[in-house]
């Protein structure tokens, strides 16, 4: 297998989404990485036309490096729900909506699961999942997938977060993703847990490439 390519130097950060950019940004802080968001610099949204989040992650990372001639971080994520044969999954983003109405993408699965008769943790199993992508500008590419397994629950919990945060309650804790802190939610061992998939995917990318 090819050695890692170790990242140095200012990035870009392939997102518009600002929960998604928060959590980006104080995942790289530690590592002491300058990274500007892709709507900062105008950078236009690309179509995310893939059929898995790594796909999607790399049309991202690679649009953004392309366009900037920096390499570029992007992130594609979304919540699995098993009795939904894995919907919202990649598209968990359009489920919102143009006017990003989480509260009504989270009725929609709800009202789902209860058609299924769905009303029981065991058959509300759902997980999120985080694609991670490093592009280069010579098409180079770090990829680096994360997952954290729980349950949906109704009704949903807490403020704090985004997204669907507040449905999701995951495995051996009993406040939802909505009711914890930032730290909590993704913190790095090891004052953290790298609870989320997104941390759990950046581990994995901050070993290979930042340390
Ligand atoms: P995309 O990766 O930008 O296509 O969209 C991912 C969507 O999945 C986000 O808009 C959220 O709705 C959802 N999502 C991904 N990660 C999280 C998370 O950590 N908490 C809550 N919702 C998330």
């Amino acid at each position: 297998m090819p050695a890692h390519r170790k990242l140095t130097g200012p990035i870009v950060i392939a997102t518009h989404n600002p929960g998604k950019l928060r959590e980006m940004r104080e995942l790289l802080a530690p590592f002491g990485i300058e990274a500007q968001a892709a709507g900062e610099l105008g950078l236009a949204e690309p179509d995310e036309t893939g059929k898995t989040f790594a796909a999607n992650a790399r049309i991202k990372a690679t649009a953004a490096a392309r366009a900037t001639g920096k390499p570029a971080f992007a992130d594609d994520s979304g919540l699995v729900v098993e009795a939904l044969g894995g919907e919202p999954g990649i598209h968990s983003a359009r489920w919102a909506g143009p006017d990003k109405d989480f509260r009504g993408a989270m009725n929609r699965i709800q009202t789902l699961l209860i058609e299924r008769g769905a009303k029981e943790p065991a058959q509300r199993r759902a997980h999120f999942i985080a694609a991670l992508c490093l592009a280069w500008p010579d098409g180079h590419l770090e990829e680096f997938e994360g997952r954290v397994d729980g349950v949906a629950v109704w009704p949903p919990r807490g403020d704090k977060g985004f997204g669907y945060d507040p449905l999701f309650l995951p495995d051996g804790f009993d406040r939802t993703f909505g009711e914890m802190s930032a730290e909590e939610k993704h913190g790095l061992p090891p004052l953290g847990k790298a609870l989320s998939h997104r941390a759990r995917a950046f581990i994995k990318l901050a070993d290979a490439c930042l340390r």
